[in-house]
């Protein structure tokens, strides 16, 4: 759908060339295709040209759209980038591969009890509402090491990384610079920072993924 794969060739040439500049290995950057908001029209193109990885941010919106494309491409791996609600948690670890919006224990309970009826795992990030906004989702960054370690110890999680999304009015260098030390404090592994706007800035603070949407799909 107009030239999806033109500009998702650029976004991963331009991710490349971000990683060769902060002198990290050639494909240490994972790309998220944050395709919320369009239909599989312009998902398919993607797909076509090898994207394989996702990210939605309504449970209900993937719902509708995953399933289907899933079965006829079943190596898919999908993310929710989206606030999770508690009632929503058993189709969450139904549906998602990565949930990187675990926020609060509540959230953290129910996900355990899913993960355990369903037998399925996806893996989880805790995300970190590093600018303090009462708007956004996310832990407060000065118990985020104290949360991710009740996740492990209280509700038996396995919590791989940390997610934020730094507030669209500031600099976004010192929230990823905040994020990466707090992943060293709390011993995670991924760092998933970095939208259309400030993805090289990232991966220059260490990002392991970054969610493009509008770079790749086009303006919502
Ligand atoms: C929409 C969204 C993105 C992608 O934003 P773009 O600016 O379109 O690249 C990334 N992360 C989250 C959490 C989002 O909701």
């Amino acid at each position: 759908m107009d030239d999806v794969e033109g500009r998702l060739d650029a976004v991963r040439a331009r991710i490349a060339a971000a990683e060769r500049e902060a002198g990290r290995p050639a494909g240490s950057v994972a790309l998220v295709a944050v395709s919320k908001t369009f239909g599989r029209e312009h998902i398919l193109p993607a797909i076509h040209a090898g994207q394989r990885v996702f990210g939605e941010n309504r449970v209900q919106e993937a719902a509708q759209k995953w399933p289907v494309i899933r079965a006829e491409h079943p190596d898919i791996e999908l993310h929710l980038i989206g606030p999770l609600q508690s009632n929503k948690a058993r189709e969450a670890v139904a549906l998602f591969d990565v949930i990187e919006t675990v926020d609060r224990d509540k959230i953290a309970a129910e996900l355990a009890k899913e993960i355990a009826r369903q037998g399925r795992a996806p893996r989880l990030y805790v995300q970190v509402n590093t600018g303090l906004e009462p708007q956004k989702a996310g832990i407060d960054p000065r118990e985020a090491v104290a949360f991710v370690a009740r996740c492990r110890t209280v509700h038996g999680l396995a919590i791989d990384g940390l997610m934020c999304i730094p507030p669209a009015d500031e600099n976004p260098g010192p929230h990823f610079a905040l994020l990466e030390k707090l992943a060293r404090e709390a011993g995670v592994e991924r760092l998933s920072m970095g939208m259309s706007g400030d993805f090289e800035t990232a991966i220059a603070f260490g990002a392991t993924s970054v969610r493009v949407g509008s770079a790749i799909f086009g303006t919502r």
